[in-house]
């Protein structure tokens, strides 16, 4: 088969995140098998998705690890011209859902490990597949813990996120968060006798506002990225019944997105503990109020930052095509995962542009796919054979 026809194949799994993506995993398993892969299922605990790792060449020793997510984002209020999981290809573009980000690398990856598979390794090439990448790198760290346990140290991770096959040594990483503040309900002739829990959100944002300034003023920065300083954003908010009560409940979404370099658990404190001071201040002003603000994680993943001098970095440089560039990304990856647990250098580079990915009439040119198979099979026959 080859590349583009694997990724039709894929393509034709709808895995949408909040979907099973077991049909793809078995697929992709049994690929491989048939051509003499191990393959291992790491199940989801609910087991409605799994990731999948697979190695060619001695495990034992150290190699070229290859990562992509199974899952995509969803096609529902989209305006297609194209069947998003009925692939087709017109003008050397592949269109579908997932054709960039990402499985048109998955199926060059899996193409890649078939044919080392038919050669004597000196170091091993790992693939890993995850889930629910999209819904802010949730299914990889069980994954994560599988690899740690049975001990692979990769020499170089390569995250197969669309670059346009450019090589991104860093992202920020990001924490998303949703604040429940709990008020007192009372007429509204009677509010300053209780506590607004639309006040208590605005008291939290004004503080989170504050570190944005602080962020831009004396935070960490990095004049690679468009955006050179770490944000803070408050993205959706509800709370409130009707103008004349006072409000019991007020929910917000906030999302912090830091350079590796800043400490997001120092920041994420400062947000908790000022927090808990305007609750203190709430109880003090309402001691029968029961005046609360909770936290709750919905999504987190480190930043990324790989040194461009890394041996392995400069190798797969030298087996890139001479435009190719070093970046770094504004979107984030499992990049930051795979280098915060296996300690090893990570880099996103894959087929396909970022700005396709999420869009309607999604596609990857067939010449990236091209570009990306040649990069793997020279890269890896350099490194492995
Ligand atoms: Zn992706």
């Amino acid at each position: 088969m080859t590349d583009a026809e694997l990724l039709e194949r894929l393509i034709r799994f709808p895995t949408i995140s909040s979907e099973s993506n077991l049909d793809l995993i078995k697929y992709v398993a049994d690929l491989l098998q048939s051509h003499g892969i191990n393959t291992t299922q790491i199940d989801d605990p609910d087991q409605a998705k799994a990731a999948l790792f697979a190695s060619v060449g001695d495990p034992s020793v150290p190699g070229i690890l290859l990562s992509g997510h199974s899952d995509v984002v969803p096609v529902a209020g989209q305006n297609w011209h194209y069947e998003p999981f009925y692939p087709q290809i017109e003008s050397g573009k592949l269109y579908g859902r997932g054709a960039c980000d990402m499985k048109g690398f998955l199926a060059v990856a899996i193409n890649v490990m078939i044919s080392l598979a038919q050669k004597p390794l000196s170091r091993p090439v790992h693939l890993a597949i995850s889930f629910d990448e999209e819904l802010g790198c949730l299914g990889v760290k069980d994954l994560l813990l599988h690899l740690k346990h049975i001990e692979v140290e990769p020499l170089l991770c390569i995250v197969g996120e669309p670059t346009l096959m450019n090589i991104a040594l860093g992202h920020k990483g990001k924490a998303a968060y949703r604040v429940h503040c709990h008020g007192q309900e009372a007429h509204s002739s009677r509010a300053p006798l209780s506590v607004n829990a639309i006040y208590l959100a605005c008291d939290v944002m004004a503080q989170l506002r504050q570190m944005q300034r602080d962020f831009k003023q004396h935070g960490a920065r990095d004049e690679a990225y468009d955006i050179p300083y770490s944000t803070v954003h408050v993205g959706k908010i509800e709370g409130g019944k009707a103008i004349n009560i006072v409000p019991q409940q007020c929910d917000f979404d906030f999302e912090i997105r830091h350079l590796a370099e800043d400490d997001l658990d120092a920041s994420l404190n400062t947000v908790f503990e000022q927090a808990k001071e305007i609750v203190a201040q709430a109880r003090e002003e309402h001691p029968d109020s029961n005046a609360d603000i909770q936290f709750e994680c919905m999504s987190r993943y480190p930043g990324l930052n790989t040194e461009s001098d890394n041996a392995m970095v400069q190798s797969l440089m030298a087996h890139s095509t001479p435009e190719t560039q070093l970046i770094k990304v504004a979107f984030g990856s499992e990049g930051g995962l795979f280098s915060q647990y296996l300690n090893a250098p990570v880099v996103v580079c894959g087929p396909g542009s970022i700005a396709q990915a999420h869009k309607p009439d999604e596609y990857v040119e067939l010449t990236q796919l091209d570009a990306c198979h040649q990069l793997l099979e020279q890269f890896t026959a350099h490194i492995c054979e």
